[in-house]
C-alpha cells in the first residue's frame, strides 16, 4: 500500500484523478485506519488530506458553510454555529471522546456513510448541501439526502473530494435539538439518533415547518417526511405527536447489534421523537421572533 500526502486541494484533486478508484482518501483516519486494519477495506493508495488548512473552517457570512476537514471538536466549539445550529454542535460533541473529536472530520463522518453517523440527522434537518470537487469536471453541489445511498455507499465519484457543507438559513421562531440514545457512558455511535428542527408560525401556536431526521433506524440516515407532514400546520398536541411517531416507525427498520436489540430501538424511537418535538416547540416559543 502506497501512502501519499497532498499539500493543496489542487494537488489532492490531481492525485485523485490519476489514481482513480485505487485511492482512498484519509482525513482524520478514525474510520479508515480501523477499516484497513480489520480487512474491511483494501487500498492500493492512501491519500492523506488532513493537513489541507483551506478546508478547515466554519464561516457565517450570510450563508453558513463548514469546510469538509473541520474536526468535530472545532465544530462542537464553533461560536459561528450559535444557537441556530446547536444540534450540529451537540452531535459533534457526542462523537467518541475528545481524542477522536480532535482528529475526526465532518467530511469523514459524511463520506463514511455509516447508518448510525451522528452528524447525519442534524445536517439533514438543516438541509445540508455538499460541494464535491473534481479535477476533470469542476465542482458540483448535491444535497446530503441525495448523497447518502445506503449500506455505507454514497454518490461520490472516485476522483471527487468533498470540500464544503452549506447549511440552510434558520428562520425566526426556530429551535433544533439532536438526541442521541446510547449506552450509559459509552463513547461510541448511537443506538438511535434523532434531530428535529422546528419553526413555529407567527401566532406561536402551530408548527410552521418541522424537519425530522434519524440515524440508526435503517440502512441510511433519513428525513422522515411522512411524520413531518402529520405535524406541519398542527399544534404540538399529544395526538399529533403520537401519530407522527407511528408514521416514523412505519418508515424505520431496526437491527439487533452489540449496542441494542431491534425491539429496544423500536420502543424508544417514538418516545424520543415526542420528547424532542416538545422540547423544540418550547424553545422556539422562547426564541426571538
Ligand atoms: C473510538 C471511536 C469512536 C467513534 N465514535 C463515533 C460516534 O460516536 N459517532 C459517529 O458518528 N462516529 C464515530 N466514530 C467514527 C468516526 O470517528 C467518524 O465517522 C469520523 O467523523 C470520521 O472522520 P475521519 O476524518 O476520521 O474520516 P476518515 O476515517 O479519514 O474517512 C472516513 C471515510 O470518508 C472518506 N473521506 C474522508 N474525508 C473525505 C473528503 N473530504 N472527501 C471524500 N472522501 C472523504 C474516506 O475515504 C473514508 O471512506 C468513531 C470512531 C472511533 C475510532
Amino acid at each position: 500500500m502506497e501512502f501519499v500526502s497532498a499539500g493543496s486541494v489542487d494537488e489532492a484533486l490531481d492525485k485523485l484523478l490519476s489514481y482513480g478508484g485505487d485511492a482512498t482518501v484519509l482525513a482524520g483516519g478514525t474510520a479508515v485506519l480501523y477499516q484497513l486494519r480489520s480487512g474491511y477495506l483494501s487500498a492500493k493508495v492512501v491519500l492523506h488530506v488532513e493537513t489541507l488548512a483551506d478546508l478547515f473552517y466554519v464561516r457565517r457570512n450570510g450563508a453558513t458553510e463548514i469546510g469538509a476537514l473541520t474536526c468535530l471538536r472545532a465544530l462542537a466549539e464553533a461560536d459561528e454555529l450559535g444557537e441556530e445550529y446547536s444540534a450540529i454542535r451537540s452531535a459533534a460533541a457526542s462523537c467518541g471522546g475528545w481524542q477522536t473529536q480532535a482528529v475526526a472530520t465532518i467530511g469523514g463522518n459524511i463520506c463514511n456513510a455509516s447508518p448510525s453517523a451522528d452528524l447525519a440527522p442534524p445536517l439533514l434537518a438543516h438541509g445540508a448541501q455538499l460541494t464535491l470537487a473534481s479535477r476533470s469536471r469542476g465542482s458540483r453541489s448535491l444535497s446530503l439526502r441525495e448523497f447518502l445511498v445506503g449500506g455505507g455507499r454514497t454518490r461520490r465519484e472516485p476522483d471527487e473530494l468533498l470540500t464544503a457543507i452549506a447549511l440552510e438559513a434558520v428562520p425566526p421562531r426556530t429551535a433544533d435539538l439532536y438526541f442521541k440514545v446510547r449506552r450509559r457512558s459509552a463513547m461510541e455511535r448511537p443506538i438511535i439518533g434523532l434531530a428535529v428542527r422546528l419553526t413555529l408560525a407567527e401566532s406561536g401556536e402551530r408548527i410552521d415547518d418541522i424537519r425530522i431526521a434519524v440515524c440508526g433506524a435503517g440502512p441510511v440516515p433519513f428525513r422522515a417526511q411522512e411524520a413531518e407532514a402529520i405535524l406541519n400546520g398542527q399544534a404540538v398536541a399529544d395526538d399529533a405527536v403520537k401519530a407522527a411517531g407511528a408514521a416514523l416507525l412505519e418508515r424505520a427498520s431496526f437491527v439487533t447489534d452489540a449496542r441494542a436489540s431491534a425491539a429496544y430501538r423500536q420502543a424508544v424511537l417514538p418516545r424520543v421523537l415526542a420528547h424532542v418535538v416538545k422540547h423544540c416547540a418550547a424553545r422556539a416559543a422562547d426564541s426571538p421572533s
